[in-house]
């Protein structure tokens, strides 16, 4: 129901499809308030993520990553400049379309009450128990959900309150990888794991990553080791855009100076 809701798809508008998408994602000075008469959350963004290409972006508490994040998945329009993939703006893409080629785990990743099952499901209700399970597996999630009796058909509670932070983010991760989209944008998606927990996935994420396109958001210096890339955000603008290798030796420089 949630996958129909109407304002998707207003009448008067016709979107273009685009069933597969190689994971092109483009910001063309992108500008983004909540308020009308508030400040820029993000201002002036341009940025060009090639197909295939793994970047983080970091940034202060509050400097605008995750406004990225719902800018680029199209949860939020820009109030300017576009969002591009595949060089189409994202408006005129068919949201259905879009969501198949976009898998995230946001920072404020919710559950709704039901299993495990449909939870990891959701973005794909045709998905067989195989592809389930292997999403579970890849996540790591399949390792609570195996010790539990009712497995799969575990109720989550309302907004997932039945599991504990780290079981939501793993649950929400399964979710992201089920339909194997081009993009996966991961906004604090270890936030509440062990370290553990969070370095099996390091080692793990890369094996299944073929050619999608990877953002990382983090405050964490560990997950630098999933990207080759690293954008760095201050008070909403970009302020440095290279190569981790170029930012490592850069700091490193500085420590020692
Ligand atoms: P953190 O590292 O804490 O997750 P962030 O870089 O993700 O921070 P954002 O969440 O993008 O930061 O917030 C950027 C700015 O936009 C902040 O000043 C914040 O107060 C504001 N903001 C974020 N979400 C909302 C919202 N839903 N309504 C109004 N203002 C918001
Ligand atoms: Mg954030």
């Amino acid at each position: 129901r949630i996958m129909g809701l109407p304002r998707e798809h207003p009448e008067n508008k016709q979107f273009l499809r685009r069933p597969t998408l190689s994971g092109h994602v483009q910001l063309q000075d992108v500008a983004f308030r909540y308020e009308k008469s508030g400040p820029d959350a993000v201002s002036g963004v341009t940025l060009d993520i090639r197909a295939g290409e793994r970047v983080a972006i970091l940034g202060r508490v509050g400097s605008g990553k995750s406004t990225l994040a719902r800018l680029i998945t199209g949860l939020y329009a820009p109030d300017q400049g576009s969002v591009m993939m595949d060089g189409t703006d994202i408006r005129q893409i068919d949201p259905a379309d879009l969501r198949r080629n976009i898998g995230m785990v946001l920072q404020d990743a919710w559950l709704f009450s039901g299993t495990i099952r449909e939870n990891i499901a959701l973005g794909d209700p045709s998905a067989t128990d195989e592809q389930v399970l292997e999403a579970a597996r890849v996540a790591g999630a399949d390792e609570f959900v195996a010790t539990h009796p009712m497995g799969y058909g575990m109720p989550v509670g309302e907004r997932g309150e039945l599991l504990s932070g780290g079981q939501r983010q793993l649950v929400c991760l399964a979710r992201a990888l089920l339909s194997k989209p081009r993009v996966l944008l991961l906004d604090e998606f270890t936030s509440s794991m062990d370290v553990q927990t969070e370095q099996k996935l390091i080692e793990r994420l890369p094996l299944i990553l073929q050619k999608q396109t990877l953002i990382v958001i983090t405050h964490r210096t560990n997950l630098l080791a999933l990207v080759d890339r690293v954008v760095v955000i201050d008070q909403g603008r970009v302020i440095s855009d290279g190569s981790k290798d170029d930012l490592l030796n850069t700091k490193a420089a500085a420590a020692k100076a």
